[in-house]
């Protein structure tokens, strides 16, 4: 006996596909994995209850969501989104989006579903177990499609909101203690960081090492070696903000480590 694939909508042409074809697309293969097993769980059990959530944008690559930014808003120094220093008001009749560098869509780790009437108060109502949240990026109930990490939204507002224990983190201020780095920026807009991990040698650890010494961390000498003293500060920095504490520096924690040097320490967009 076999059971007919599941299938569901992708994207906003009304195409059904199944399970493995609709994995095999971009804004779907390019998810952060964890995501991604996450998501796929919730719209599948959504369908096997008759609802039919959809997935409308997962991934999409910090040009997209530029592009995207930039088609829905215009500059307007009365407006309250700022990004790149140029402040933005929303076009009538536009849907909001968030910020570029804003949205974990960059990251992988945010979707937004379909279909946004009634099915986004069952996924409203069943996300939590499936670790995931709804989240309005710009204004409360204007983005309720949109649903992300539960554990990283978390991670954001903590940062955001919480002065960090003290024996590990100090939340750097960018008035009196400004970065010293002057190649951040291009090391910012480099999303081609290679993983670091135990052992690993060169100028992606270096950074690393800049970048978690300029949090307020301890990683030891910043000399480009990624030794224990290094990976145990890596790991603490991953607990703190709700990563996966695997001392594996890869694209989600980079991501993080970026947003922190954007957010943080005054270098690029500012949410
Ligand atoms: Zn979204």
């Amino acid at each position: 006996m076999t059971t007919a694939p599941a299938t569901f909508l992708v994207g906003y042409g009304g195409k059904r596909y199944t399970l493995d074809a609709a994995s095999a697309l971009p804004t779907v293969a390019n998810m952060e994995p964890e995501t991604k097993r996450r998501v796929l769980a919730l719209v599948l059990d959504a369908g096997a209850a008759g609802v039919d959530l959809g997935i409308g944008t997962a991934w999409r690559s910090l040009a997209q969501q530029e592009a995207t930014f930039f088609a829905r808003t215009t500059p307007d120094s009365a407006g309250s989104l700022v990004y790149k220093g140029q402040r933005y008001r929303l076009l009538p009749g536009m849907a909001p989006i968030a910020v570029p560098g804003n949205s974990w869509h960059e990251l992988g780790a945010a979707v937004d579903f379909l279909n946004y009437t009634a099915p986004i108060t069952w996924a409203e109502a069943n996300c939590a177990a499936y670790g995931l949240r709804s989240f309005a990026h710009l204004s409360s109930g204007a983005e309720r499609w949109h649903f992300q990490r539960q554990d990283l939204t978390t991670a954001r507002n903590r940062v955001a909101s919480v002065p960090p224990p003290a024996y590990v983190w100090k939340l750097p201020n960018a008035a009196s203690n400004p970065p010293a780095y002057t190649d951040w920026p291009t090391m910012v807009t480099n999303t081609a960081k290679p993983l670091v991990q135990l052992g690993a040698r060169g100028p992606a650890v270096t950074y690393m090492q800049e970048v978690l010494t300029a949090c307020g961390a301890q990683p030891g000498p910043i000399d480009g070696n990624a030794g224990t003293v290094t990976i145990t500060c890596l790991i603490a920095f991953q607990r703190y903000v709700g990563l996966e504490a695997d001392g594996r520096c890869g694209r989600l924690t980079w991501a993080v480590l970026d947003a922190w040097v954007r957010y943080f320490l005054g270098i690029g967009a500012k949410p």
